[in-house]
């Protein structure tokens, strides 16, 4: 297995690299792994995988009902829901089927019902009904006044994004795909390289050699294409989605994830529950300039305390655990931006906005066959192999953690010693992540790959514990 995180690449050339390892490339590398007699690099500018917008969604897995009609969105966010949906019961990553409401606050939003239930219809989507106010109230007891009728959604879901990516990752290095992190694809040439068809490309860790580039930087896919290409089919404009987290006390206060009618900027602003028993109220959608913009503001947190307040009033008297924002990679287009540049041995995976993580598995599926297209009997990318499955740690609060697992614990008392106690997270699944096949490079990555110090606390206790754990086997045990 190669993952590596400094000094020079090999000089061997690859078959295929991947530029951006958030969920869309990552899924991508697991897909190419299967075809075991490539050679291919996942190359990612951070120190972690995931560690883009992919670590700052709503975690919803879509069922699409509300995508534009035969878009290609559309079509991957339903067959990637199907198949992320199996994946995830394979693989551990925790899901829970809680179902939306999409509440009509108005006699302009209830006019709007049947037209999206039209639409869900549409996108072969047929489990969606209408209900009534008493319906709504039955079933939200803590709803705020005024809701007059909903569109029921009991196929939406809420996910882990974090094991998502992580998993798709680990598969990807057990099946032979090179990690390299801290490695930016920087500006240059997307020169021939004079031996056998290759092309050199510029990076942060000197010249990386490869046949084709499948380009999934995310919010940077455009400025690659623009900067090795010299021309790019579109352009990003981040739009960025803040959100509160509340506190686990709330969790009781909702059942379904509650949608607002959507409008032409986004899915407009919710409330959901999380995977890790938290609830979330957001996002905003504010178009900015500026790409590293994923810091919060108190006129978007008051916006948000607004809504919120109007949706689930309750809501605003529990404690808040944290904030965050995340930017979603909108273009000027209303759709999914694949294309692939047979001639530049190029594809590009842009424009994957606020439905990425739900249609992870089919856009790579999608991509793999435009690959298969642009290099013919060059990769013959025929047949896949199969893929050793893999099993994640969970971190779903719907099924048993470590700590209350006695089989677990008699086996080895780590699992019984906990650390973190806000999120209950153990020495044992500390030490786990510590020498696992895709470690964390950071504190942050270990939270998103335990939860520890993501808790009401923030770390303030178990801060200094954890930070001991990690200083001490991410020298040792960690393979970098
Ligand atoms: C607020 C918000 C809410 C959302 N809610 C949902 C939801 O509920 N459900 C859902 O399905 N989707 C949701 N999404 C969308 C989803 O999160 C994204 O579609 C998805 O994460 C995009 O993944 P990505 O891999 O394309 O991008 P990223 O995760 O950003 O990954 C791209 C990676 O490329 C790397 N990179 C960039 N440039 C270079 C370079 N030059 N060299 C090397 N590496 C580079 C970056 O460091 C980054 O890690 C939401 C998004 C936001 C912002």
């Amino acid at each position: 297995m190669t993952l590596t995180s400094k000094g020079p690449l090999p000089s061997e050339p690859y078959d295929v690299t991947v530029v951006g390892a958030g969920v869309v490339g990552s899924a991508i590398a697991r897909e190419l792994a299967a075809h075991h007699r490539l050679r291919v690099a996942l190359v990612e500018a951070s120190g972690d995988v995931g560690d883009g917008t992919s670590k700052a969604n709503t975690a919803i897995l879509h069922t699409g009902f509300d995508a534009v009609p035969g878009s290609l969105e559309a079509r991957l966010v339903r067959e990637g829901q199907r198949l992320l949906a199996a994946y995830a019961a394979d693989s551990g990553i925790p899901v829970e089927p809680v179902g939306a409401l999409l509440v009509a606050w108005d006699d302009e939003q209830l006019a709007a019902l049947p037209g999206l239930l039209d639409k869900a219809r549409g996108n072969a989507y047929t489990a969606a009904r209408i209900i009534d106010a008493d319906e709504v109230w039955a079933r939200e007891p803590h709803l705020g006044p005024g809701a007059l009728g909903a569109l029921d959604v009991p196929g939406e879901s809420i996910i882990c994004p974090w094991t998502t990516t992580l998993a798709y990752a680990t598969q990807a290095v057990r099946g032979g795909v090179h990690l390299h992190l801290n490695c930016r694809v920087k500006k240059g040439n997307w020169v021939e390289y004079p031996a056998g068809g290759c092309r050199e490309l510029a990076t942060s860790r000197g010249v990386l050699r490869t046949r084709y580039l499948i380009n999934a930087a995310g919010l940077h896919t455009d400025d690659l294409d623009q900067q090795l290409l010299g021309e790019g089919k579109f352009a990003v404009t981040p739009r960025r989605g803040q959100l509160i987290v509340f506190d686990k006390l709330a969790r009781d206060l909702v059942r379904h994830i509650l949608l607002p009618v959507p409008t032409a900027l986004g899915k407009g602003v919710l409330v959901a529950p999380t995977v890790y028993g938290n609830v979330l109220l957001g996002p905003t959608a504010e178009e900015l300039d500026d790409k590293t913009g994923t810091g919060t503001t108190a006129d978007g947190l008051d916006t948000l305390r607004a809504k919120g307040r109007r949706i689930l009033p309750a809501l605003l008297d529990e404690e808040v655990t944290t904030v965050y924002a995340g930017l979603r990679a909108a273009t000027e287009h209303d759709d999914y931006q694949i294309h692939a540049s047979p001639d530049e041995r190029w594809i590009t995976v842009g424009g994957i906005r606020s439905t990425g993580l739900t249609a992870s598995m089919a856009i790579a599926a999608y991509v793999v066959d435009l690959l298969a297209d642009a290099a013919g009997p060059e990769l013959d990318l025929t047949h896949a192999g199969d893929l050793d499955p893999v099993r994640m740690p969970n971190l779903g609060e719907a099924f048993p953690r470590p700590y209350q697992r006695a089989d677990l614990i008699a086996t080895d008392p780590a699992y019984g010693t906990i650390v973190c106690h806000c999120e209950r997270v153990t020495r044992g699944e500390i030490r786990d992540a510590l020498i696992s096949t895709v470690p964390p490079g950071s504190l942050d990555g270990l939270r998103r790959r335990t939860r520890a110090r993501g808790g009401r606390c923030q770390g303030f206790y178990c801060g200094a514990a954890v930070r001991e754990l990690f200083d001490g086997w991410g020298e040792s045990g960690a393979a970098r």
